[in-house]
């Protein structure tokens, strides 16, 4: 227990602004049995963490931004479902099959507005899609092309046995991937997101600054964030965010909804 322990605090303390995506609390076997590794020590791997952008509208005062929000593992966020449901504010949700399984209320919410939620695939069990044995802020990569394909297959399945349309876009965890798991995950016909604008710091940030960086992002911005985390205090500066955004006009899309460009080979 004190070695996971350590371990949690080692990996929380190495880098919890930073992360684009939520780390999980309990780590992996292999990261608890080796917490001598060093997070510092570089990756084998080239590590990709790519941008995604929407059409821009160019016209002042008339932003257009989509909202992303995953859901990694835990519990639905209701502060900020509530809002997107009440404001009338389209979101693309990242969803896990292991999330998906413990939220069959926050499921219903979505299937029941389908003109505000498109669900995409955010794997099976929230392992990052890298094809190389790596650690990725201390968590064990899906380590092969196989594994790669059974996180994006298994996500995928589960969705479609939840009753929700096939996705066709895909983020990772960690949202960081190597170029050939990349290339692998376009073969199955994904596109994968990226974002532009980091919410929520993998739902670790305050309230306020979670606020401040949701709110000021701008025309052709795709925004990550976390609507996973009910306890967490990032998840009331997303709600407070998007209240904010609609006051000044955004007009929010899906990534659907219009044309999308990512680097690293991502959506092209
Ligand atoms: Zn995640």
């Amino acid at each position: 227990m004190n070695r996971i322990l350590f371990a949690s605090a080692f990996l929380l303390s190495a880098l919890p602004a930073a992360s684009a995506d939520e780390l999980p609390l309990a780590l992996p076997a292999a990261a608890t049995l080796a917490p001598a590794a060093p997070a510092s020590k570089p990756p084998a791997v080239k590590l990709l963490e790519p941008h995604l952008h929407i059409a821009r509208t160019n016209m002042p005062g008339h932003a257009r931004i989509a909202l992303t929000f995953d859901a990694c593992m835990g519990r639905a966020d209701d502060r900020i479902l509530s809002t997107l449901v009440r404001e009338r504010i389209p979101a693309t949700i990242f969803v896990t099959a292991r999330w998906l399984k413990r939220n069959p209320q926050a499921l219903a919410v979505f299937l029941q507005n389908p003109d505000l939620f498109e669900l995409e695939n955010h794997g099976e069990n929230h392992i990052p899609a890298v094809d190389t044995p790596t650690l990725v802020y201390g968590i064990a990569s899906a380590g092969s092309p196989q594994a790669v394909r059974q996180e994006v297959e298994g996500g995928a399945a589960a969705m479609v046995a939840a009753g929700i349309p096939a996705p066709h876009w895909f983020r990772g965890s960690t949202a960081k991937y190597d170029l050939s798991a990349i290339g692998e995950i376009r073969t199955m016909g994904y596109r994968i997101a990226g974002y532009s604008v980091n919410g929520d710091g993998g739902s670790l940030l305050g309230a306020a600054i979670t606020e401040k960086r949701i709110a000021s992002a701008k025309d052709g911005d795709v925004v990550i964030s976390h609507i996973n985390q009910p306890i967490h205090a990032a998840g009331e500066g997303v709600a407070k965010a998007l209240v904010d955004l609609k006051a000044k006009g955004v007009q929010f899309v899906r990534l659907d909804d219009v044309e999308d460009t990512g680097d690293d080979k991502t959506t092209e």
